[in-house]
């Protein structure tokens, strides 16, 4: 059950499964973005759209009132016959006109509302008619028919025989009140009699006696002559209101037919904006349920995939601590045989070592003994490869110490230039067995003292010259030492050990420090190495707080440098 769980095989599948569904849940994400921005935009507008509707709707309704209102203000002044009703009326149908106006500036933005508008309209209604009807009625209305002239009776003007009386003339006017041009057009035309009417009373006065036939013929000539004067007086007021008819006819059938036209107006508006705002309805309605359904899929999406990210990564954190406690059982299993190995690998160079050292005296011996130059050629080579492989386990020695130890310097007293000596008389008989040339330059001081770790620099100056030996042969090596001071408490040891060997190509310079590290050219010489000594002596210059470098050239030499600070007051804590 263990096993099927951890199998590699469903940890493959549910990697995978973890990938898409976290590219899922970022697709998710870009369709809610979408979704909000894009299709929400679209809500926005037909929001706005239909906000726009209402108002046009208001619009529709306050033309409406303003029809109403022009039709009560001209009812009135049919009746009162005042201006003031007439000057309301207009101002109606000039607001009516100013509505359909903003309804056309709409309608001109909006294509939705155009096609509405063409589907209702007929040719014979447009509102630039309107506005040439409201035009030709209210000019009707500025332009009142000519006025009468009343002409007063004037008796001077006919012939008669009063030039002995003193005549006098008065005209009279009844109390009925005198209407206004409509008013008396109105009664002209239905014939009423309530006119006001007008009377001339002559008064004839004679100072001389009175012949009364005299007086009888007179009169009837003036009667006459009156009668004359009223006669084309009344003909000039019948042609004038036959001609006020026929305008006044005019008139009110331009008033009929903006009304009529008016009303067909509001009607097509009314319902062309009815239909306009409730397609708009419908389109809103439909646009914000499929937003809405969007959101609520993704949202359901997002969490079933949640979900199941979810319960993967308890899945894998479930396999990491199964995982983690198998790593730590088998890094501890690892370590457990490593210090096992180590222990071998101390154990075998250690016990290598006595019966090398042995082997070497005896080489000696032998060497001393004889005169055959052959013998000594043969036994030089076998001391080479003897003491190479007493320094190769001096060196896997110090390594597995090293592995096991705590990387720090054991420190003790000692004169540099004597330890230094030692260790250069130690290793040079080795050096002989390659016929290298060994040139030793010591400008150590005398009498310095130092504290710190001779095992350590021993290990440095072996591992660098048994290479220097190593990779040349024939040649010559230099060892080149020297001291700085650095503070009242420490000098530095430089050192500089070059020789004329097989030196080390270009791509190998920079990995030379890695442990188990061979150069290409260590296959050419017989070198038992393991590629661990250079690697030892960087870690051991580190430890001094020093620093080393190398630089060569294939077949023609290397040269190390290194510098390791020591420690010149015992008190001192600097190593
Ligand atoms: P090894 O045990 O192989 O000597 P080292 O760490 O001491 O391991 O050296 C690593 C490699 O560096 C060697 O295999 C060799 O290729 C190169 N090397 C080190 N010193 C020299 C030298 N003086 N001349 C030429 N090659 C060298």
């Amino acid at each position: 059950m263990k096993n099927k769980f951890l199998n590699f095989k469903l940890r493959k599948v549910v990697h995978y499964s973890l990938i898409i569904c976290i590219l899922l849940i970022q697709v998710i994400i870009a369709i809610f973005f979408y979704n909000e921005f894009v299709n929400g935009k679209k809500l926005e507008f037909i929001k706005n759209q239909l906000e726009d509707s209402r108002a046009l709707g208001k619009l529709t309704d306050n033309s409406r009132k303003d029809f109403m209102d022009a039709q009560n203000h001209f009812q009135k002044y049919m009746v009162t016959q005042d201006d003031k009703d007439l000057q309301s009326y207009f101002q109606s149908l000039k607001n009516l006109k100013i509505n359909f106006d903003k309804i056309n500036d709409y309608e001109n933005t909006s294509p939705r509302l155009k096609k509405n508008l063409a589907q209702h309209i007929k040719d014979t209604l447009q509102t630039a008619k309107l506005k040439t009807l409201i035009d030709s009625v209210y000019q009707s209305s500025l332009n009142p028919p000519a006025k009468i002239q009343d002409k007063k009776f004037e008796p001077e003007k006919y012939k008669n025989d009063f030039e002995d009386f003193n005549v006098q003339t008065h005209t009279y006017a009844d109390t009925i009140k005198k209407k206004g041009f409509f008013g008396r057009l109105k009664d002209a035309v239905t014939g009423k009699v309530n006119v006001q009417k007008e009377s001339t009373v002559i008064t004839l006065t004679n100072n001389k006696t009175i012949d009364l036939s005299q007086v009888k013929s007179k009169m009837d000539n003036t009667i006459k002559s009156m009668d004359k004067h009223y006669a084309a007086e009344v003909k000039k007021v019948q042609l004038y209101a036959v001609q006020n008819q026929r305008d006044n006819m005019q008139f009110y059938s331009n008033f009929s037919k903006l009304l009529i036209y008016s009303n067909g107006l509001i009607e097509v508006y009314e319902s062309a904006i009815k239909d306009f705002k409730s397609e708009l309805e419908k389109e809103y309605n439909q646009q914000s349920s499929d937003n809405n359904k969007i959101r609520t899929y993704l949202v359901l999406g997002l969490m079933v995939l949640m979900f199941i990210v979810s319960i993967l990564i308890m899945y894998f954190t479930r396999v990491a601590f199964i995982y983690e406690r198998k790593l730590n059982a088998a890094n501890e299993e690892i370590k457990k045989n490593l210090n096992f190995k180590n222990r071998i690998l101390g154990m075998l160079s250690h016990d290598l070592r006595s019966p090398l050292k042995i082997i070497n005296i005896f080489i000696d011996k032998i060497y001393r003994s004889t005169k055959d130059e052959t013998i000594k050629d043969y036994l030089k080579s076998i001391k080479f490869t003897n003491s190479t492989l007493l320094l190769q386990s001096n060196q896997i020695l110090e390594y597995t110490k090293n592995q096991d130890a705590e990387k720090r310097l054991i420190q003790s007293v000692f004169n540099l230039k004597d330890e230094i000596g030692s260790i250069v008389k130690v290793i040079t008989p080795y050096l002989e067995t390659r016929n290298n040339k060994f040139v030793i330059t010591d400008r150590i001081p005398e009498n310095v003292v130092v504290f710190s770790d001779n095992i350590r620099i021993n290990q440095i100056f072996m591992n660098i010259l048994g290479n220097a030996n190593k990779f040349t042969e024939n040649g010559q090596i230099d060892l080149t030492m020297l001291t700085e001071p650095v503070d009242k408490n420490n000098i530095s040891l430089i050192t500089t050990i070059a020789d004329t060997g097989v030196g080390i190509s270009e791509s190998d310079l920079g990995k030379i420090f890695d442990p188990y590290y061979q150069g290409m050219v260590s296959d050419e010489v017989d070198n038992l190495g393991a590629g661990l000594g250079l690697n030892l002596v960087k870690e051991i210059v580190d430890l001094f707080d020093g620093e080393i470098s190398i630089s060569s050239k294939l077949h023609k030499g290397t040269k190390i440098i290194f510098r390791i600070n020591l420690n010149i007051n015992k008190n001192g804590s600097t190593n």
